[in-house]
């Protein structure tokens, strides 16, 4: 019989991960590289140190190490609120009624509510390491400006945030915590930037997107000396810091000899879903396990599901590099979802290509579903979910309700990313029943596509 399983799975301190697991290495079907929008050819190492810190941009064109380690200066702000709990979901299992034992690599026990704590420190860390002054960054719903902040203010750095206007105007708790770690925080499109100049022109009274505000986040960094520019998903390091989420979890796992059957995470950018199943995607890539993996992402942002796999600009401005990924085209500018953190156009490179060679699978959840499953996993569980995390804990139900029908035992492990008090408004919006369902329409999206570059 095996051990009886308690309802939080805690590591010890000396268990947290101290090598990220690069999955690529892993890979036969590397994920494209980045190409420079200038000359077509893949970024060198050097034009990519123009933008990112270096040891990042190394880190971006690792495709061949399958562990790097993790500096011991990170290492110890991990340990500040790693290693993060594995929750056995019996209340939530005991309302369903089903046979499915469900469990949640729960990442929101820490100020920034989310697990954009565990790339933020990395990112800060390389920054201070190469001398720099400080960094630029873009934030949507502001879960990821809230983690740089409190990582820059940890390494002494300045911390730039351009946060789009429209969460600017609805979120201004979030900007004062920002505010409070030492960033300074700017609504997004400004006119500070010349790529905001024109936007605002172009755009009169426009509330901005991420695509935008990413634009002219890399224009402050890359003209201003001492300053690199830093993103919060989508790109490779960012995907592989994530990976402490998926190692800890196969930790305890192993623990109590728990074979996961299904791993579900939600898909904005990419990097947590990617960070949850790259150890097990690992096992699938090596032939020594199966695993049945699903990404989550809004029905009004569905970039796996009805993008298209090409390559495509990761910002609204084009300054960027290009990333060949599922995407709606960086024009896209989805439905005022109330999950920030799903909005972006474009996927990871790297669950992009697992997705295109069949190894995970991708489902949308449309608006009202997702916060009717947030609330049955508030009064059940007790943490209040994150809009973006609910899109997971929707099709955890959703599978633990067929297990019901079918009898079948399975283990259904997810990712819960984070909280959600600073989402009220969304919150109040499904209270009152006043939320909508925006489902673009394929001409919309094709329309979108059409101003992807052509490659
Ligand atoms: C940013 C965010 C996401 C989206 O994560 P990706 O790694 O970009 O897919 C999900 N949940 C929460 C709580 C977030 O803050």
């Amino acid at each position: 019989m095996s051990k009886e399983i308690p309802y939080k799975i805690y590591l010890e301190e000396k268990e947290i991960p101290r090598y990220w697991y690069n999955v690529r290495a892993d890979m036969q079907n590397k994920p494209a590289p980045l190409l420079n929008p200038a000359t077509g050819k893949p970024m060198t190492l050097d034009e990519l140190s123009g933008v990112f810190c270096r040891e990042l941009a190394m880190q971006e064109l690792n495709v061949t190490d399958t562990y790097i380690e993790i500096p011991e200066e990170i290492s110890s702000f991990y340990k500040m609120y790693r290693p993060s709990p594995l929750v056995r979901a019996y209340c939530l299992e005991k309302a369903l009624d089903t046979p499915a034992h469900i469990y949640y690599k729960f990442e929101g026990n820490n100020t920034s509510g989310s697990h954009k704590l565990n790339s933020a420190i990395a990112q800060a860390y390389y920054a201070k390491k190469q001398g720099l002054k400080g960094v630029t960054t873009e934030t949507g719903a502001g879960q990821w400006g809230t983690a740089l902040s409190m990582a820059c203010a940890y390494f002494g750095l300045d911390c730039k945030v351009f946060m789009v206007k429209v969460s600017y105007e609805q979120k201004p708790f979030r900007r004062e915590v920002m505010r409070t770690y030492g960033a300074s925080v700017t609504p997004s499109p400004s006119m500070e930037t010349e790529v905001g100049r024109k936007i605002n022109a172009e755009f009169p009274g426009t509330t901005g997107s991420l695509g935008c505000a990413i634009s002219e986040a890399v224009e402050a960094a890359v003209s201003t000396d001492g300053y690199r520019y830093v993103l919060g998903s989508v790109l490779s390091q960012v995907l592989l810091h994530q990976t402490v989420i998926g190692l800890e979890t196969k930790t305890a796992l192993d623990k109590y000899g728990i074979k996961a059957d299904m791993i579900i995470g939600c898909a904005g950018g990419g990097s947590n879903l990617g960070g949850l199943i790259s150890p097990f995607v690992g096992e699938m890539l090596r032939g020594e396990a199966d695993y049945e993996i699903i990404a989550v992402e809004p029905a009004s942002c569905p970039s796996l599901t009805r993008g298209k796999y090409i390559y495509d600009f990761c910002d609204t401005g084009k300054v960027c590099p290009l990333a060949k990924m599922y995407t709606l085209g960086s024009g896209f500018i989805p439905a005022p979802n109330h999950a920030g953190g799903l909005r972006y156009h474009g996927m990871s490179s790297v669950v992009s290509q697992l997705y295109d060679d069949g190894l995970i699978h991708a489902r949308t959840a449309k608006q009202t579903e997702v916060f009717e499953a947030a609330q049955q996993f508030a009064k059940t569980e007790g943490i209040l979910p994150a809009p973006e995390s609910s899109h997971a804990i929707k099709v955890a139900i959703d599978e633990a309700i067929k297990c019901k029908e079918t009898g079948e035992e399975k283990n259904i492990v997810f990712g819960l990313t984070g909280t959600g008090y600073f989402d009220m408004y969304a919150y109040k919006q499904f209270n009152d029943g006043t939320m909508t369902n925006y489902v673009p329409s394929d001409e919309e999206i094709a329309a979108s596509l059409k101003n992807c570059p052509k490659i």
